[in-house]
């Protein structure tokens, strides 16, 4: 049996390479605000909100208004990987953001056609995928794919920056309410969909009182890289992984508070599985087998935190000779100015803390009324088959909010794309009824 290596330089692929600028139109002089009606209003451009504009253009819905709060494609997402420094995806070549059955240039074509731009071991990975194995795609890559998709179904002239406040739907309409450039606007749409991905995870309210502690911080938040020769990292998945190797890197040593036994090693997010229609069966509320609590169960396990196999020998060599202190099994009690203090008062100090507590699906609460987001256990009331608030149809829901519709991997890029071809299908036969 061959078993796959990965190779730890993958972590230092480059970022910004100078990728070739695409043919698009010039977005044309156009309002600040956007129109005041659309037969679709996306609400986030990250990687969902890119693969339901995608899906729409393809299937002849053109009337579409993006509104996301950086006014960039997969702003949001390529800006928290690159808080972390994070250089490759944990998804593969074959998870691409795009649409399910339109054959557009995939990943692995685009980072083909740029072969001269890519490194010895970045070439290697694109070999592996090509021969089925499991392979790594570079940040860098994965930036420039989302330029290219965006421009091709010309996302850049349909996008505004700004953010949407609220929703307020009815039998034919659903009026979106929202600011731009310190501007309100109001637009009337036939379809909404939500694409507002995930939320830093915060710390409980137990673990400090007051204000938050001098010298603790988020992953998501910038700090000041030369100011702690010690740092404690709380956190037991890829997120404090990455937050680990910045510090050995630079010399710093760390000490890493984990709640579980031992830190787990995993290719994917979540059991490949889930990328698969088997894996999604399981999430099947038709299928006997499959009651709530039992999904609720499946998805407390599936969403355990885990880091990558590239990262194991880093660690290991660190915490062998002493740079690295693993506290496994430790609880946190509380947080303060002096470090971290653990469940039977022993106090893990450092110069700072970063908390690495995962991430909190944004299920339309907020944007739509309470009683229309439904939401049972924080997860969102959903037609499973349209992916539409049962209680406002013509409201949508793409990324991590449809996890208990599709299983723990709709959170995922590739995940998107299933979720797109639900809701595109819907939307465009609803749109050619009224053409
Ligand atoms: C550091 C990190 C690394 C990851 N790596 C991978 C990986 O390698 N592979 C993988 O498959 N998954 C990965 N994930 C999971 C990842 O989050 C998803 O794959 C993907 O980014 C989610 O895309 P999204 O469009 O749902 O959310 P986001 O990328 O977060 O996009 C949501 C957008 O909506 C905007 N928005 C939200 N509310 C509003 C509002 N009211 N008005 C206007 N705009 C709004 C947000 O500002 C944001 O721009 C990673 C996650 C993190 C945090």
């Amino acid at each position: 049996m061959t078993r796959f290596v990965p190779h730890p330089r993958l972590l230092d692929s480059p970022r910004h390479r100078d990728w070739p600028p695409y043919p698009a139109p010039p977005v044309q002089d156009r309002p600040r605000l956007p129109p005041p009606d659309a037969d679709v209003v996306i609400v986030g451009a990250g990687p969902a909100g890119l693969a339901v504009a995608a899906a729409l253009w393809h299937v002849g819905v053109r009337d579409v208004v993006i509104i996301d709060r950086d006014g960039e494609p997969a702003a949001r997402f390529l800006g928290r990987i690159d808080r972390l420094d994070q250089r490759v995806l944990r998804s593969p070549y074959e998870h691409h953001p795009g649409v399910e059955g339109y054959r557009d240039c995939e990943l692995r074509d685009f980072a083909r056609m740029h072969w001269s731009r890519l490194t010895p071991v970045e070439r290697r990975e694109i070999r592996m995928s090509q021969a089925g194995h499991r392979s790594v795609v570079p940040v860098d890559v994965f930036d420039a794919y989302c330029q290219h998709t965006s421009v091709l179904h010309q996302v850049p002239q349909r996008l505004w920056r700004g953010e949407v406040h609220s929703l307020d739907s009815d039998a034919d309409r659903v009026l979106v309410r929202g600011s731009s450039h310190q501007n309100e606007f109001g637009i009337a749409a036939r379809h909404v969909v939500l694409c507002l991905g995930e939320e830093r995870r915060d710390a409980p309210a137990t673990w400090w009182t007051g204000g938050r502690p001098n010298g603790v911080s988020y992953w998501d938040e910038p700090v000041r890289e030369d100011e702690a020769d010690r740092e404690v990292i709380v956190g037991a998945g890829l997120t404090a992984a990455h937050l680990i190797h910045n510090a050995l890197d630079r010399g710093a040593g760390v000490e890493w508070v984990l709640r579980q036994e031992s830190e787990r090693y995993q290719c994917s997010d979540v059991n490949a599985s889930f990328f698969r229609a088997e894996g999604r069966a399981r999430f099947d509320s038709q299928q006997r087998t499959t009651s709530w609590d039992d999904r609720l169960a499946l998805m407390a396990r599936e969403r355990r935190a885990t880091v990558m196999f590239e990262f194991r020998p880093l660690l290991s060599a660190a915490e062998e000779d002493g740079r690295l202190t693993v506290h496994r099994g430790a609880e946190v009690h509380a947080v303060n100015d002096k470090g971290v203090e653990l469940d039977g008062g022993r106090l893990v100090s450092g110069d700072r803390v970063l908390l690495a507590l995962g991430t909190l699906p944004s299920n339309g609460s907020g944007l739509l009324p309470d009683e229309v987001v439904g939401a049972r256990d924080g997860w969102p009331d959903l037609d499973e088959r349209t992916l539409a608030f049962r209680q406002a149809p013509r409201v949508f829901a793409a990324g991590a909010a449809t996890c208990m519709v599709l299983g723990p991997a709709a959170r995922n890029i590739d995940g998107h794309r299933v979720a797109t071809a639900r809701i595109a299908g819907t939307i465009a036969a609803e749109v050619g009824r009224h053409a």
